[in-house]
C-alpha cells in the first residue's frame, strides 16, 4: 500500500524571514496530519534556518537540485554532502525548468540521481512532454526516454528510494492541469515502464507524484486516482492557506 507524499517546490521564491514565516505556518497546521508524508523544498539560501523551524515536526525538507561532484572548483553548485549536512532528505532532480532554461539533460539527470543515492538523499525525478510533444500524439515516447536516461545503471535496491514526478510542462505555472484521469494515465504507463525495467513488486511500491498546476480545488481529485501518489507543487506551495489545504485535500 502506497502513501501520499505532498511536495512544494518554492523555486526561486522567499528570502531566508519569509521562509521561515512560511515553512513556521505550515509545520503549525499539520500536526494531526499522519496520513499524508510532507515535504517542503526552499531556496538553498534558507535550507539550514528551514530546517530548524521543522525540526521535530511533520515536514521534511528537500532541495531543488544537487552537483554530481562533491566539492570542488565549481562555483555556484551544491553537492549532496552540503544537502544532507543541511537537513535535506530529499532532492528535485531535472526539473523542467532546469532542463528548458539550464540545459539539463537526461544524462546529466542521471548523474545527479547516482550523487543523491551517493549522499542518502532520496531523488524526485521530474519528467514530462511540452504541449508540442503531446500534441504530436509522443507524450509515452518522450516520458519513456525520461524515465529510462534517468535510471540508466540504478540498481534495483535504489529504486525503492527514488520518487517520480510526471510534470507535464504545459500544466506547470499555467493554471492549466492535466484532468486526473489522463494523468492516471501517464502515471500507470510510468509503472508499467518501472516493472519492465526491474521488477513488479518494486514498481507497485515507487511513488509517482503528480505536478502541474495543483491547487486545492482539484487536488483531491488528483489525489484520488489509483496511480498518483501525491503532488509535486509549485504556485500553490509558497502559499501557507493554500499549500494546507492541498496536503489536507480528500482526509
Ligand atoms: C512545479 O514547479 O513543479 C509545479 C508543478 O509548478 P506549479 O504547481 O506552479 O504548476
Amino acid at each position: 500500500m502506497r502513501h501520499k507524499l505532498i511536495a512544494g517546490n518554492w523555486k526561486l521564491n522567499k528570502t531566508v524571514p519569509e521562509s521561515l514565516e512560511l515553512a513556521r505556518k505550515i509545520a503549525q497546521s499539520v500536526t494531526d496530519i499522519s496520513a499524508r508524508e510532507i515535504l517542503i523544498c526552499p531556496p538553498f539560501t534558507s535550507l539550514t534556518a528551514v530546517a530548524d523551524i521543522i525540526r521535530n515536526t511533520k515536514v521534511k525538507l528537500g532541495g531543488q537540485d544537487i552537483f554530481w561532484e562533491q566539492s570542488g572548483a565549481f562555483t555556484g553548485e551544491v553537492s549532496g554532502p552540503m544537502l544532507r549536512s543541511a537537513g535535506c532528505e530529499y532532492v528535485i532532480i531535472g526539473h523542467s525548468e532546469r532542463r528548458q532554461y539550464f540545459h539539463e539533460t537526461d544524462e546529466t539527470v542521471n548523474k545527479r540521481v547516482k550523487a543523491a543515492l551517493a549522499n542518502q538523499l532520496k531523488p524526485i525525478i521530474c519528467v514530462g512532454e511540452t504541449l508540442q510533444e503531446r500534441e504530436k500524439g509522443i507524450t509515452e515516447k518522450v516520458v519513456e526516454t525520461q524515465v529510462r536516461g534517468a535510471f540508466t545503471d540504478i540498481p534495483e535496491p535504489d529504486c525503492g528510494k527514488i520518487v517520480i514526478a510526471y510534470e507535464p510542462v504545459w500544466a506547470i505555472g499555467t493554471g492549466k492541469n492535466a484532468t486526473p484521469d489522463d494523468a492516471n494515465k501517464v502515471h500507470r504507463f510510468i509503472r508499467g515502464l518501472m516493472s519492465g525495467l526491474y521488477n513488479d513488486p518494486i514498481s507497485g511500491k515507487m511513488l509517482i507524484l503528480y505536478g502541474g498546476s495543483m491547487k486545492p480545488e482539484n487536488a483531491e481529485d488528483l489525489l484520488k486516482q489509483e496511480h498518483i501518489d501525491g503532488g509535486l507543487i509549485g504556485g500553490a506551495s509558497i502559499v501557507a492557506d493554500s499549500f494546507i489545504r492541498i496536503i489536507k485535500a480528500g482526509l
